[in-house]
């Protein structure tokens, strides 16, 4: 006999916890489920790889509410359990310990899963990749002084634990497949020296066209051989990008393409489903093309904006992405959209480590990124799509409000 429920949520992240959250928040009464193979209540992610592997928080500090909050507000909670199908014709959700839950809408927000590499070793121990509290918490228990880092990939997990790793002690090399510099492929050669440099100059050392063939070691690895030398390591982090966890729905036969294709209120192309977070590839009304965005900012506000979808409002997926980083003493946020290929414009001096960055193209900014320099956030959002002439964005004399 299946469980009913106005709404069940299948993925416990960020999304799903907030959208539980946001559905209350607009008056939402019906009975909700929340369904998350993570045995944790929903937490903040981004904590891991800083305030938990630098600062050594307990995760349990980051999580969204304390679990007595779920009963208090009517929302049953599935945590440590997956969801192994849907049916929308039934609309019913099937879990892995054979309950089944019926729905009057279903939200799947089922995040995304770390790519792995598949070379001889992979399965020794102290390799990990990062996604879950559980991966932080192993990761940061093996950092300590001179202990020897492996990190492949030069992504935002690479670089966020080699700074981690190496405000430990560790003794930390990012491996590269390219010789390109880290974060190329998002924010450019230019920038991509800059974060290089930055953590050349704390320490960390960089094996470049290195395409990692094999771990050895007895039980734990012991080093990453790769096609430029081999690098003896105590714990390696593979942060080489992640794929959305769309086989669920997939198999319930709803539109994917790159996650699963979504409108500008999150609807599906079943009625009674929406997705949101990391698996959304969604209709951005204000970029008139589709986006799937990983990073935490959308999945909360994809998540308000599911919310208000069912609760009859009229929000809409109408902003410009957002995310950040800390690495050592550097602080960055970025909104946009840029392309490598774009124009670089730096407006202040890079060298003091407080400036602001526009990538340009055909005359409009398509991008901007504050670097240890705040309260611009609105400002620069407001400049992106705009026309605006190189070189007064890079002129200081011009207030960034007067852009
Ligand atoms: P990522 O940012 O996409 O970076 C992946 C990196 O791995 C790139 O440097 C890529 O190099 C490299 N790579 C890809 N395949 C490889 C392979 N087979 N061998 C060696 N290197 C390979 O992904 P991530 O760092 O793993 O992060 C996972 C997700 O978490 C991303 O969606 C990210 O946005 C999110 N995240 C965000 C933040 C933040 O917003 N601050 C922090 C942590 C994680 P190429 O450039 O050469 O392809």
């Amino acid at each position: 006999m299946a469980e009913e429920f106005g709404t069940v949520v299948i993925g416990a992240g960020l999304a799903g916890g907030t959208v539980v959250e946001s559905l209350r928040d607009a008056g939402y009464t019906a009975q909700i489920a929340l369904v998350g193979a993570d045995p944790a209540a929903p937490y903040y992610r981004p904590d891991l790889s800083k305030k938990v592997m630098i600062e050594g928080s307990d995760p349990a500090d980051s999580a969204l509410r304390g679990e007595d909050w779920y009963p208090a507000h009517n929302v049953s909670t599935f945590f440590g359990t997956s969801a192994t199908s849907i049916d929308t014709d039934a609309q019913t959700v099937d879990l892995e310990d054979g309950r089944e839950l019926s729905y009057g809408q279903v939200i799947l927000a089922t995040g995304a899963v770390p790519r792995t590499l598949d070379v001889p070793g992979v399965q020794l121990g102290n390799i990990h990749t990062l996604r879950d509290a559980g991966d932080a918490v192993a990761i940061r228990s093996q950092f300590g002084d001179g202990k020897k880092v492996a990190v492949i990939g030069g992504g935002w997990i690479g670089l966020e634990v080699a700074a981690a790793a190496k405000s430990h002690g560790c003794d930390v090399t990012v491996v590269l497949r390219t010789d390109a510099p880290p974060l190329s492929s998002v924010l450019g050669q230019e920038l991509g020296e800059y974060f290089e440099d930055l953590h050349r100059k704390n320490g960390v050392n960089f094996l470049k066209n290195a395409d990692t063939t094999a771990f050895t070691g007895d039980s734990a690895v012991e080093a990453v051989e790769t096609s430029a030398g081999s690098v003896p390591a105590d714990l390696v982090v593979v942060g080489i990008g992640a794929d959305p966890a769309i086989d669920l729905a997939s198999s319930a036969g709803l539109s994917t393409e790159n996650g699963v294709i979504v409108d500008e209120q999150m609807r599906t192309s079943d009625d009674n489903v929406l997705a949101i977070g990391d698996i959304a590839n969604a209709q951005n009304t204000l970029r008139g093309e589709r986006l799937r965005v990983e990073h935490w900012d959308n999945a909360v506000r994809q998540a308000e904006v599911a919310a208000s979808t069912i609760s009859g409002g009229t929000k809409s997926y109408d902003w410009q992405p957002y995310f950040y980083t800390d690495q050592f003493d550097l602080g960055m946020e970025y909104v946009g959209r840029g392309a490598t290929e774009d124009d670089v414009i730096i407006r202040g001096d890079e060298s003091s480590g407080e400036f602001i960055v526009f990538w340009h193209r055909d005359g409009t900014v398509t991008a901007a990124m504050n670097v240890n320099v705040w309260d611009y956030g609105d400002e620069l959002r407001a400049l992106i799509g705009k026309e605006i002439a190189a070189d007064r964005l890079a002129d200081e004399q011009v207030p960034v409000d007067q852009l």
